[in-house]
Parts: C-alpha cells; sequence; structure tokens
C-alpha cells in the first residue's frame, strides 16, 4: 500500500525531495481507515506532518478506495516492526492486526468541519435535521449536486453525528457501488439472509453515489426492498446522487417516486466567500499559515469543485517547502496556471458580465452603469458588481470605475448585499446561479 501511495504522490513531489524526505520512512501498520509509517527523526516527522500529510491522506484514499483515510507518522519504525514480527510468530499477524486496529482514527467529515454558505444552506440544515432526529424528519433525505462539492462530506457528518450522540445507534455509509458488490456477492454466496441483516439491521443507512444504480436491474430490486423495509419500521435513509432523482433515467420508476417521498434537496457550487472560508478553514484545521491574500487568489481561481479547491492549496504549500519558497500570490499563480485547465483559468472580462447581466435583466449599458437609482437599474447593478467581485480578481476601486467611477464603498455595499440575499432568498440563489452560468460559458 505505501508503494503505491508513494508512487502517487511521486506525480506532485519532485524526485530529490521524495528521496531526501521519504527514504527512511517505512509503513509500520495499516488500519481499516488509515496506515501509519515510521520516520527516522521527529524533523522528519513533522515536516511530513506540515507538508505533506494532505497530499499523502489524498493518495492513501485513492489506494484504498475510500474517502476519509489517515495517514500518521510516527518515529523510529526499527524497534517496532521488530517487534510486530516478533508477536505475529507467536499469535498470528491477522489477529494481531485486527486486536490493535482501532475502527476509527479520527473523524474528518463532520458538521464540525463544514463549512455552511449559500450553495449548501439547505442541504446542510436538512442532514442535521435528520442527524438530531433520525428516521423522523425528513425521510428518506436525498441530496443531489455536481462533483466535489461536499455530498459524501455530509452524509458521513449524519453517520458521525449520530454515532456521537448514541453510539448504541447502528449507522452504515456504504457507496452504491459496495452495496451492488455486496448484493452480488451474496448472490453467489448463496447468502441472502445475511445481505438482508447487513442492511436492514441498521437504524440509518447512508447510500453514496446512487446514481450508479443505474441500468442494474437486480440491484435496483435489492435496494427497493432494502429501502422499504427500513422506512416501514421508520430508519433514516439518506442518499447522495449527482443529480435529481427525475434524472436518474433508467431507475425504476416506483424507486425515483420513493426518492421524492421525503426531501430532495440539491447542493450547488460555493460563491467566492464561501471559498475563502473553507480555505481559512482547512488551512487552520491542519494547522498551515497562510496569508489570507493567498487563500483568496485561490478561492477565486477554482471556483466549481471544493475536492480540487482543497487540493490546490495543499499543492502550492507542497510546492514552496520543495523550493523553499515563500507562500506568496506570485508563486500560486505559478503553480495553478499548470494545474488549472484552461478554462477554469481565463480572465473573465468586466464587460462580459455587464453584457450578460443586461441581458438577463432586458436593460441597456448605459441604464446599468448609470446614475438612476429606480429599482429596475439599482438591483441588476448591485447584481453585476457582485459578480464582477465574484467572478474576476479586480479591485473594489477598479469595478467602481467600470461601474460608471463608482468608488470602492458602494461596490462593497452591493456585493454584501447580494451575498445576504442569495444566503437567505433561495430565488435570488438560483437567479444569480443562472447568470453565473451564462457567464462562464461565453467565457
Ligand atoms: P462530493 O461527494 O459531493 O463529490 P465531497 O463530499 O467528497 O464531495 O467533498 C470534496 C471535498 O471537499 C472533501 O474533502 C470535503 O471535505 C470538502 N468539502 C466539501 N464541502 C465542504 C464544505 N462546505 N466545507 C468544508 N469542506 C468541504
Ligand atoms: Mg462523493
Amino acid at each position: 500500500v505505501w508503494n503505491e501511495v508513494l508512487d502517487r504522490v511521486s506525480e506532485h513531489i519532485n524526485a530529490p525531495s521524495l528521496k531526501v524526505w521519504f527514504e527512511g520512512t517505512r509503513p509500520v501498520q495499516l488500519y481499516e481507515d488509515g496506515l501509519e509509517i515510521s520516520v527516522p527523526n521527529t524533523f522528519a516527522k513533522e515536516y511530513i506532518e506540515s507538508r505533506f500529510r494532505p497530499l499523502l491522506e489524498e493518495a492513501l484514499d485513492g489506494v484504498l478506495g475510500q474517502e476519509e483515510t489517515s495517514i500518521i507518522v510516527s518515529v523510529g519504525g526499527q524497534g517496532r516492526r521488530a517487534g510486530r514480527e516478533e508477536t505475529s510468530a507467536e499469535t498470528g499477524a491477522e489477529s494481531v492486526l485486527s486486536a490493535r486496529t482501532p475502527r476509527s482514527l479520527k473523524a474528518k467529515y463532520t458538521f464540525d468541519s463544514f463549512v455552511i454558505g449559500a450553495g449548501n444552506r439547505f442541504a446542510h440544515a436538512a442532514a442535521l435535521a435528520v442527524a438530531e432526529n433520525p428516521g423522523v424528519v425528513y425521510n428518506p433525505l436525498f441530496i443531489y449536486g455536481g462533483v466535489g462539492l461536499g455530498k459524501t462530506h455530509l452524509l458521513r457528518a449524519v453517520g458521525h453525528y449520530v454515532e456521537d450522540q448514541d453510539p448504541t445507534m447502528r449507522v452504515r455509509y456504504v457507496t452504491c457501488e459496495q452495496f451492488t458488490n455486496d448484493f452480488i456477492n451474496s448472490m453467489r454466496d448463496n447468502a441472502p439472509l445475511e445481505f438482508q441483516k447487513r442492511y436492514r439491521e441498521n437504524d440509518v443507512l447512508l447510500i453514496d453515489d446512487i446514481q450508479f444504480l443505474e441500468n442494474k436491474v437486480e440491484t435496483q430490486e435489492a435496494f427497493f426492498h432494502t429501502f422499504n423495509a427500513l422506512y416501514e419500521e421508520n430508519k433514516q435513509i439518506v442518499i447522495a446522487s449527482d443529480r435529481h432523482p427525475k434524472y436518474l433515467q433508467t431507475l425504476e420508476n416506483r424507486l425515483v417516486s420513493r426518492f421524492e417521498w421525503g426531501l430532495v434537496t440539491d447542493i450547488q457550487p460555493p460563491d467566492l466567500e464561501t471559498r475563502i472560508a473553507i480555505l481559512r478553514k482547512k488551512a487552520m484545521m491542519d494547522r498551515l499559515e497562510v496569508d489570507d491574500e493567498v487563500l483568496t487568489f485561490i478561492a477565486s481561481k477554482v471556483s466549481t469543485n471544493i475536492r480540487e479547491l482543497e487540493g490546490a492549496l495543499v499543492r502550492i504549500l507542497a510546492y514552496a517547502s520543495l523550493y523553499g519558497r515563500q507562500v506568496t500570490v506570485a508563486l500560486a499563480e505559478e503553480v495553478l496556471r499548470d494545474i488549472l485547465p484552461d478554462s477554469d483559468y481565463r480572465e473573465i472580462p468586466i464587460e462580459l458580465i455587464q453584457h450578460e447581466v443586461c441581458r438577463y435583466f432586458g436593460i441597456s449599458k448605459e441604464d446599468l452603469v448609470g446614475t438612476s437609482r429606480s429599482k429596475a437599474f439599482a438591483y441588476p447593478r448591485q447584481v453585476a458588481m457582485y459578480l464582477s467581485r465574484e467572478l474576476t480578481d479586480e479591485s473594489l476601486p477598479k469595478i467602481g470605475k467600470a461601474f460608471g467611477g463608482r468608488d470602492h464603498s458602494t461596490v462593497m455595499h452591493a456585493t454584501n448585499k447580494i451575498a445576504n440575499l442569495i444566503n437567505s432568498d433561495r430565488d435570488t440563489f438560483n437567479q444569480i446561479h443562472e447568470i453565473t452560468y451564462h457567464i462562464k460559458s461565453k467565457r
């Protein structure tokens, strides 16, 4: 496993540093959801923990095919390794491993680590409500949205929360893939009861990426029965999907209609403020010191996928440490230019934003940047200023200038106002989302 992890990180760390930092490391112990490695000294431990842990964990996620793995770094592997080999000679490696294997090392995906913003406010509230009262409020809870927007995070958070509140609650998180494999294996082994037991004897069942149930007729059937059994006993079901149930085209209607019995809610991409907040939280949790300016820059460049957002931060830090450089906006720019696809990086001109806003509201550019305070113009103007702040790197004064020479406090006021509206009002949120979509597709 460790070699595979190294293989993966070697794409992001240059060969000399890989040699310097990882030559002396050894895998010590594999856990269900993590890997312990040992390093020669505390200096290496601190260095690896502070610089590479996120990158290593990302790689380990991939290798283990899980989403929440941890890397533990300990000092002085030799003794421990030898010790383990001794014991395993007596008792067999397997049993030693399981005896010492904690079920879970730490929970990364919790409500505490989830940053709330316009795009996920409803989904978060629903998930929390469900976690507080499983089986009572919304059943099933169906969360859908694009890649890397926090669906898995919310599902896991529900699970952790329920377990923390009441350790006797039986919670099971599975991906649709696991469910499918379990089902197929149970057919093969002729053990349908075991399968039923595993899935029906839960208080909370969390099923991730349900879209993969498409085209699997028999597994759908199995899921249908599981669903009914749980539902009838008021057991909580939470489902994540990349799209709305009605677009799960080849799913049986009776399943789709059941998904709509409870609450269906979406997750939308985070706005700039939320993206900055997510990076801040991430930096704080990993105890990384990064200037706000740099975080803001990253957040402005990576806009549609939170996994990539976090990945960008990690890569910039890794790069800086490898080349002994300060983490500055200039450095971030250099690194991001390499890793971002052109389309994400291409600048959006303010004129394009103004053009699309005018088109959307059916007003002229003159009125948009003009002096009229009539709501018909003032509101679109505020929206356009907000979007200029959101989608470009231009400073407040620059934006003000593009809007008929307004000063920066006007732009700030407009930006805050729209940001608040987005947070409190679903229609505004959808409207801004739609305009943003138009702008991005014309870039
Ligand atoms: P999805 O399942 O929707 O593809 P994930 O739940 O795996 O996305 O999220 C991708 C990454 O982004 C994870 O590391 C997750 O912790 C992080 N993330 C997503 N949303 C948030 C949020 N609102 N606050 C903090 N981190 C988030
Ligand atoms: Mg996911």
